[in-house]
């Protein structure tokens, strides 16, 4: 706020596939598609038809209690039909911090609903990040976002993001009996771009069994395409109990987010009297926004995203890595999903003074937005992006760089 207040604002007015034009007509490469979710990329006529359509029929109307509507019961039916899970149940929300918030209190409900209220522990990991809602402010993996708000909700902790034995550790030391859920990104997004070392989700998914905890994966960036697959995960052959879901499923062209659940998560609130899971949000299951998600599902489909991306991701990972050799990189980070990160060496940050938001802003100048954040700058752009686009982005963030070295 502080920063805006000191100049302009950058309005953009307009976007088309993976361009955005600002309201004096400059255009620029989105690079970052939004904030990581417009995966089918910008002004999709059909999505835009699908929402005047069901506008037109049935605009909103709630799903709570026996209430349903065609494109919520549609889009659960959809997803589920996906899911790396078993006998898969969905609950529809207005996006990912919300989905988070729902998973950690049905984690904590569902051991109280067996007679073991005492499983409350959440554990997450280090760059991980669920959203600022109040259980995702409390477990995420970066302390910056967690302090000011006085005490957070207890019984939370996080382990390093490369270790399952980390995780074993801290499940032994809070004691089995005590643990409800752990909750880790396919690829950590936001936190960094940081990949699951070789092993790393079959060993947790292991360790998660033997002690029965649940497995909550939070696939809000890695789902939809970006991993090549609907949920991110499907990349390391385990399924979880849980999934959380967002941005993707309906490419942000209106605010949709989820959690499918298996059959035994869902069990003691199906089939059990006296387990309400008194909880839900006024937009759940809204039924345009299922809208938007089903025709951006066609699309996915129709133009198999699925398989572009894996090319994409490919393509985008070697171009990345030519970067590894500027003298202010000190890593590139990409190669599992269309996401890379390049982070700046401790001696540009500190010597140098220089800051990803100097180069954010050098980049932007130059027509392509990528995202900074305070070691590196991240790029996530549409999957519909051509091999041409992504060197245009990766070129220009290293005319970025040069520029900004030369001016320290
Ligand atoms: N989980 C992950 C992995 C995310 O990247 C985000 C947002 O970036 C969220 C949850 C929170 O989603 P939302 O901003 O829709 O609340």
């Amino acid at each position: 706020m502080n920063t805006v207040a000191k100049g302009p604002e950058f309005v953009v007015a307009r976007a088309e596939g993976v361009w955005l034009w600002d309201r004096s007509g400059d255009r620029y490469l989105d690079g970052t598609a939004s904030l990581w979710y417009c995966n089918v990329g910008h002004g999709r006529n059909e999505i835009a038809d699908a929402v005047h359509r069901q506008m037109n029929t049935l605009d909103a109307y709630t799903v709570y209690g026996d209430f349903a509507n065609e494109p919520a019961l549609e889009l659960s039916e959809r997803l589920a039909a996906h899911a790396p899970i078993e006998d898969p149940r969905t609950i529809l929300t207005s996006g990912g911090g919300e989905s988070i918030d729902t998973a950690a209190k049905l984690a904590r409900s569902y051991w109280a609903a067996l007679g073991q209220p005492e499983r409350q522990h959440l554990i997450s990991r280090t760059g991980g990040y669920h959203g600022l809602n109040g259980f995702g402010t409390s477990i995420i993996g970066m302390d910056r976002f967690r302090s000011g708000y006085g005490r957070l909700i207890e019984d939370t902790s996080v382990v390093p993001h490369d270790s399952a034995a980390a995780l074993e550790a801290e499940i032994l030391r809070v004691g089995p009996h005590r643990v409800a859920a752990y909750f880790a990104e396919p690829v950590i997004g936001a936190g960094g771009v940081f990949l699951p070392p070789e092993g790393y989700f079959t060993e947790v998914a292991r360790i998660c069994q033997k002690y029965g905890v649940l497995f909550v994966v939070d696939s809000v960036i890695c789902g939809f395409a970006r991993l090549g697959n609907w949920f991110g995960i499907e990349r390391f052959g385990v399924s979880p109990d849980m999934i959380v879901f967002a941005k993707g499923v309906s490419s942000g062209y209106l605010p949709l987010g989820g959690v499918m659940v298996n059959g035994r998560v869902a069990d003691p609130f199906w089939n059990q009297e006296g387990h309400p899971f008194l909880h839900g949000t006024t937009y759940a299951g809204h039924p345009t926004a299922c809208a938007a998600a089903l025709a951006n599902l066609d699309i996915l489909e129709r133009e198999d995203l699925f398989t572009v991306s894996r090319e994409v991701e490919r393509h985008l990972d070697s171009a990345l890595q030519g970067l590894a050799g500027h003298p202010l990189v000190a890593e590139v980070r990409s190669g599992v999903g269309v996401m890379g990160a390049v982070e700046l060496t401790e001696e540009a940050l500190t010597e140098r003074g220089i800051t990803t938001a100097e180069v954010f802003q050098e980049a932007r100048t130059r027509g392509v937005v990528v995202r900074p954040v305070p070691k590196a700058l991240l790029v996530s752009p549409p999957l519909t992006i051509t091999w041409e686009q992504i060197d245009h982005l990766v070129s220009t963030l290293a005319g970025a760089l040069d520029a900004v070295m030369a001016r320290h």
